[in-house]
């Protein structure tokens, strides 16, 4: 094989993944190491040591925290403060977390060198996919991929997504010389701010290529299931574009337009006849095997809340491709990558890269029960990356060269083996997540808010909500959120019944989704990624019935709550089968940069 060929297999990489993984325990304290000594003048840092670049200093003087003791730190630098008072570097960006503090999006500092380690885990994924899969580098991967708008601080430090850094940063646009890395959409398309005119632009690319392509992916499978939904919605045209040779008009972002005009070039009838025989099909189960004939894996995270997604990608590549999860990241640090790719999307489990940032774990009694936002945890509570136990639980916890330490980062985690030293982890959930359909993430508190603010809408018409609980429906592309309410109505001298007022409802529902936070107004209402929110009435009696169900599955009786979320299973059924209307949300909520 030729050596030209050989270094795009990247087996160097794979090498030094494996001296980094046998010497995970040293690697992890020359990082901290360096953290200190690099940050030690830094305000928030010396607060505690003193000036003290001592590891076991660190260890008991500095505490564990969560967003909100950073968060004032993060806003000093925003409003113009030196980048110091955090860290020895520059902070150069704000990376917009899809994690949200009272409402607002939280923030993470980044330094330029971090765009290298980012660079260093993405390096891998391909040297790892190609031990297990021929011939990648013989097509092209159509992975759709999307930036977000991004804006200045007060002081003028961009504040964007880390995806939005990452695809704007010479490391991702010079890979053209990378034939593992060959991309069907122009980086002009993946870089256009309008998602809705980039998706088409990007479903073009790839079906004019569809016999090139190998790889289909996109970062989570929400994004993946969208864009395919788009294409049920949008073939005609799309087909249309490709027999004339010409660019649907709609397309008006001047760059993207540009590109796609010397992409499309000339007029091509075949490849538009046969895209039409397939999507004029009545059922589009197994479309992807059939649109994609050469595909060999689709890429994208299935794992925590995204595994509700497995379901619809197993319609859509009809169970014949496989679906992997590479990569295991956030806007905090980058985390690992899964060594065994091909593994059902259930079993997977990430390795912790030790030269991503300085990482420590809080123990679970169990995985469910996480330790609250405002219950201190105990510096001598804290276990290191190397000596977490097979089986267990654990919140993850960083020390980031940007400015984080000990950062409770959210995210429960249960061990599943090691990989040399370093160990593997099942994503199990987010903290206190309840509900998420995208890049939202709704916990039981936010929910409650919610609810708790519509239901005097219904007070004030002589209504109760007697008790209510909720799911994410994902038949519905984009999915929403389902609340199941049980109502009374209270007016005496009335029929028990009243008339249901659809009118009365529908603005409960504008209710819930306006005091929902910012990220989940943003996916309903700039990137459509997240439905029309839905509540669906059950008859008297459901939740007793709810809770005789749960009691004889083993629930107490002394300790019932009501579920605030309900998955699947025999209690998901039981309220669909009491529905006895359904309202949507008329309008998207309000949402402002
Ligand atoms: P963000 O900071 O907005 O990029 O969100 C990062 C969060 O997304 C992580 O802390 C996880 O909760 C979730 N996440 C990222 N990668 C994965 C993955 N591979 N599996 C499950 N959840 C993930």
């Amino acid at each position: 094989m030729d050596e030209h060929k050989l270094g795009y297999k990247g087996n160097g990489v794979l090498q030094e993944l494996e001296i980094l993984t046998i010497n995970a325990k040293a690697e992890q304290e020359v990082i901290l190491s360096k953290i200190l000594e690099k940050n030690r003048a830094a305000e928030y840092l010396n607060k505690f040591m003193n000036g003290s670049i001592d590891i076991s200093a660190f260890k008991s003087q500095v505490p564990v925290v969560t967003y909100d003791v950073v968060q004032p730190y993060i806003s000093r630098i925003a409003a113009g403060e030196r980048s110091s008072i955090l860290c020895g570097e520059q902070i150069v960006e704000l990376l917009r977390s899809s994690g949200t503090s009272r409402g607002e999006p939280r923030l993470m500092p980044s330094i330029s060198e971090d765009l290298y380690r980012r660079t260093y885990l993405y390096s891998l994924i391909m040297p790892i996919m190609n031990k297990y899969i021929q011939d990648l580098d013989e097509g092209k991967a159509m992975y759709l991929l999307f930036v977000k708008a991004e804006t200045l601080t007060n002081a003028g430090i961009p504040v964007r997504s880390v995806l939005t850094s990452y695809y704007k940063s010479p490391q991702f646009l010079q890979r053209k010389h990378d034939l593992y890395n060959s991309y069907t959409s122009p980086d002009e398309v993946i870089l256009c701010p309008d998602s809705q005119q980039s998706m088409y632009c990007q479903l073009l690319c790839g079906l004019v290529e569809r016999r090139n392509v190998v790889r289909l992916g996109a970062v989570f499978a929400s994004a993946f299931l969208r864009s395919i939904s788009f294409l049920e919605k949008h073939w005609c045209d799309l087909v249309t574009d490709i027999r004339t040779g010409q660019i649907n008009s709609n397309i008006t972002n001047t760059t993207c337009r540009l590109a796609m005009e010397s992409f499309l070039a000339q007029p091509n009838p075949e490849v538009a006849d046969e895209i039409e025989v397939i999507c004029s099909s009545k059922s589009w189960k197994g479309v992807l095997c059939r649109l994609w004939p050469n595909v060999k894996y689709i890429e994208a995270v299935l794992t925590g809340t995204m595994a509700q997604y497995i379901p619809m990608l197993e319609f859509y590549s009809d169970g014949r491709i496989p679906l992997v999860c590479t990569m295991y990241a956030s806007s905090e640090s980058y985390f690992g990558v899964n060594l065994r790719p091909l593994c059902s999307p259930k079993d997977v489990s990430y390795t912790i890269l030790p030269n991503m940032a300085y990482f420590e774990f809080v123990p679970l009694e169990d995985g469910l029960k996480s330790v609250q936002d405002d219950e201190v945890v105990e510096n001598d509570k804290l276990v290191s990356l190397v000596d977490v136990k097979v089986g267990c639980y654990y919140e993850l916890v960083v020390t980031t060269f940007a400015g984080l330490y000990r950062y409770r980062v959210g995210d429960v985690l249960q061990v599943t083996g090691f990989y040399n030293r370093a160990p593997q982890f099942k994503f199990i959930c987010r903290r206190n997540v309840i509900l998420s359909v995208d890049s939202d993430k709704t916990n039981e508190e936010d929910l409650h808010g919610s609810v708790s603010r519509a239901k005097k809408i219904l007070e004030n018409r002589n209504h109760l909500l007697l008790e209510y609980t909720s799911c994410t429906d994902t038949s519905t592309v984009p999915g929403h959120y389902v609340l199941f309410w049980e109502i009374k109505y209270t007016s005496e001298g009335t029929a028990p019944c009243a008339p249901l007022d659809a009118q009365l409802l529908e603005s409960c529902c504008i209710a819930v989704e306006e005091s929902l936070d910012y990220v989940y107004r943003r996916c309903r209402a700039r990137d459509k990624s997240v439905g029309p929110l839905e509540i669906r009435l059950v008859e008297a009696g459901t939740f007793d019935a709810l809770m005789d169900l749960l009691v004889r599955q083993g629930s107490s009786i002394n300790q019932y709550k009501t579920p605030r979320c309900i998955e699947s299973g025999p209690s998901l059924k039981l309220l669909n089968s009491k529905a006895i209307a359904s309202f949507f949300s008329p309008r998207d909520p309000e949402w402002t940069v």
